[in-house]
């Protein structure tokens, strides 16, 4: 007798119908796929410390190459919490209030994940980093968007106290800011307390660029607010303080309740990130703070460099005060929209940059570009002169 046709599979009723591949992936690949020099996707292209390099190796060859525990190596967690405590004057407890994760993306979504329910709503800032507003949707959430605006993207307190309701559940922040540059002071961080004082949401206060801080500013963390900190998820990234964006290790900073629901989540979307990198990573911490109290002044350089050589082109610019982009006006160059312009500009200029849309809710029209200068000098100088026969 003949065997049955195997059927088919259902098709997928996709829980995120309106999500592609992101920028950053396709990006990266059309700069692959046509030889152009890449500043689009957020990363050096120089290596981290050797010293650090070294430390993983050591533990690599020491046998350390077994499950973490679930929260992180413990060395770590005390090395996070020593340095939150030196920065920001904030005392956590490294056991109940610091958890390891495989980059602040996942630390992101976990944050996300434990607060959100269907019919909550999200305020996220925009131009918004790609991955909050996938998160907020897959929990039933609702994003509402507050647009900062051109050229200081400064946050219209009044609007974002407009949108406080009673379905208000969380409020996401980044500073600094990806892809403005731009960074949050100490008003707004008086702003955004008084709005959760008065609302008593969360707030998930995506820092990876803690360190990339510019022209003597401080970063203000939430950290810095122990009555805000008591509702916050504080997430940071490895990968941008020491070079090696493709290590994915990441940690969110929280009290101890808002940890354990943290956590529930974290093990079964993880369960532990990779020990030989969390024992070097405390290694290196401990053994090498300069690393990232000078890093501010590191990149500070970097961005001179661009922008002393992007003066004579027609990008307009207001610098960045912190992280390592640059956002650019293009207007004066042409009307095309930035996301066949950023193509074309690949395809046949041989230089990729991030365009701005995407990471907006509607595609602004807006004409504006992202830039990284996490570049060697030589890479800097070479985009340089290919943006200025622009
Ligand atoms: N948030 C922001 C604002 C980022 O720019 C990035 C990465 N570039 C992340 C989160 C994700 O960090 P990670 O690579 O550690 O997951
Ligand atoms: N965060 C990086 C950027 O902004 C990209 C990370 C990714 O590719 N998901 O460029």
């Amino acid at each position: 007798m003949a065997e049955p046709a195997a059927l088919s599979p259902p098709p997928i009723d996709s829980r995120l119908p309106n999500v592609g591949v992101t920028i950053f992936t396709r990006m990266s690949q059309l700069a692959a796929d046509c030889g152009a020099l890449n500043l689009s996707q957020g990363f050096p292209d120089f290596d981290g410390p050797e010293a650090l390099l070294e430390r993983v190796r050591f533990h690599l060859g020491n046998r350390e190459n077994q499950y973490a525990p679930m929260m992180g190596v413990a060395a770590l967690r005390q090395a996070i919490s020593r340095k939150v405590l030196d920065l920001y004057g904030l005392a956590t407890d490294p056991d109940t209030e610091v958890t390891v994760t495989s980059g602040a993306t996942e630390a992101l979504y976990c944050a996300i994940a434990a607060v959100v329910r269907p019919g909550d709503e999200v305020i996220l800032f925009e131009p918004a980093y790609d991955s909050y507003e996938p998160v907020v949707t897959l929990h039933g959430g609702r994003v509402r968007r507050v647009a900062l605006t051109a050229p200081d993207y400064r946050v219209p307190w009044d609007t974002v106290g407009a949108l406080i309701n009673q379905r208000t559940r969380l409020i996401i922040t980044n500073s600094p800011h990806n892809p403005t540059g731009t960074i949050w002071r100490a008003e707004d961080l008086a702003q955004l307390s008084a709005l959760q004082r008065r609302s008593g949401c969360f707030v998930v206060a995506d820092e990876v660029y803690e360190h990339i801080l510019f022209n003597g500013e401080q970063h203000e963390s939430v950290c810095r607010y122990p009555e805000l900190y008591r509702s916050s998820f504080v997430v940071s990234s490895f990968g941008k303080t020491y070079h090696v964006t493709g290590w994915k290790i990441g940690y969110c900073v929280a009290p101890p309740a808002l940890t354990a629901e943290f956590r529930k989540l974290h093990q079964y979307v993880t369960f532990t990130s990779n020990t030989p990198v969390q024992l070097g990573l405390a290694d290196f911490l401990r053994a090498h703070p300069e690393h990232h109290l000078q890093l501010g002044q590191f990149y500070e350089r970097k961005r001179d460099r661009l922008l002393a050589a992007l003066a004579g082109s027609r990008f307009r610019f207001q610098p960045a005060d912190g992280t390592y982009f640059q956002a650019l006006d293009y207007s004066a160059i042409t009307h095309e929209d930035d996301c066949t312009w950023t193509e074309r500009l690949t395809r046949e200029a041989g230089i990729a940059l991030i365009p701005l849309s995407p990471f907006y809710g509607d595609p602004s029209t807006a004409r504006m570009v992202r830039v990284c200068f996490a570049k060697d000098d030589a890479t800097l100088d070479r985009a340089a002169e290919l943006l200025c026969q622009l």
